[in-house]
């Protein structure tokens, strides 16, 4: 949600951050200087910005919480200004020098993509924060971050939920969503139905990826699966902590033609 004029090229203005909050050190190159974290003294050799604040409003764990959620909320700005002088530079600046990635906003503001599913969840980052990503699926398998949300303050609940998930449809525009998918907790499957009920042509998915989360950790307290893990696990903890047997395997499975769903 940033307003006013966002045309600040390369001359930033200093930054809060060194507001109390870090300890300038010397100059390291120019413009840049060493960087100690007034709340918990760590340390940077160069202090750029946006890693400071993304410090304080993320990782550090001695700063005041009112200072974090100050700087998430730059983070979060900040995100949004690169994310609009990209999408200014796609149109104007880059007629064909080389392919950039295109500006999100372009991209599902563009008349020829459609079909897009939206998906969601939230989780609770170290600080207790309450976090929620709402990215955008395509036909094409990619997914792009449409928004990443702290919604501490409110109570998750479905209506409210809905309500978030409609202004980022309203966003991307509705004709251009086919479904919503997210896991099932309570709240979330809630919003979910709420959304299809006003928007009938958007399909509801429960997240099937989940499903197989929970059966497999309903699987493992079994008796038997507890020791065939156990006896599994012994022999990746073999493979791992000796380069010459995994150097062996390697190989052996490159002789049967072993294929794998994916690298291990
Ligand atoms: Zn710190």
């Amino acid at each position: 949600m940033s307003s006013g004029p966002s045309k600040v090229s390369k001359g930033r203005p200093p930054s809060d951050v060194w507001c109390n909050h870090m300890i300038q050190g010397n100059m390291q190159s120019r413009g840049h200087y060493s960087a100690t974290c007034s709340y918990c003294r760590q340390y940077w050799r160069q202090g750029r910005p946006q890693v400071l604040s993304a410090h304080l409003a993320n990782h550090c764990k001695k700063c005041p919480d009112d200072v974090s959620l100050y700087f998430a909320k730059i983070v979060r700005k900040n995100l949004a200004k690169e994310e609009e002088e990209s999408a200014d530079e796609d149109e104007s600046d880059y007629p064909n020098k080389r392919v950039r990635q295109t500006g999100i906003k372009n991209f599902y503001g563009g008349e020829k993509e459609s079909n897009f599913t939206i998906a969601l969840d939230g989780w609770t980052d170290p600080r207790g924060n309450s976090l929620w990503a709402f990215i955008l699926l395509t036909p094409s398998r990619k997914e792009y971050l449409l928004q990443l949300e702290d919604l501490s303050k409110n109570s998750h609940t479905a209506e409210y939920l809905s309500k978030v998930i409609n202004d980022i449809i309203c966003k991307v525009g509705i004709s251009k969503i086919v479904a919503i998918v997210s896991d099932n907790a309570a709240n979330v499957a809630g919003a979910r139905q709420l959304i299809t009920n006003e928007y009938p042509s958007i399909i509801n998915i429960r997240y099937i990826a989940h499903c197989i989360n929970l059966i497999s950790s309903d699987i493992v307290k079994v008796d038997q699966v507890k020791c065939l893990v156990k006896r599994a696990n012994i022999l990746t903890r073999y493979f791992k902590n000796s380069t010459l047997a995994s150097t062996w395997l390697k190989e052996a499975i490159d002789a049967k033609n072993i294929a794998g769903p994916g690298q291990s």
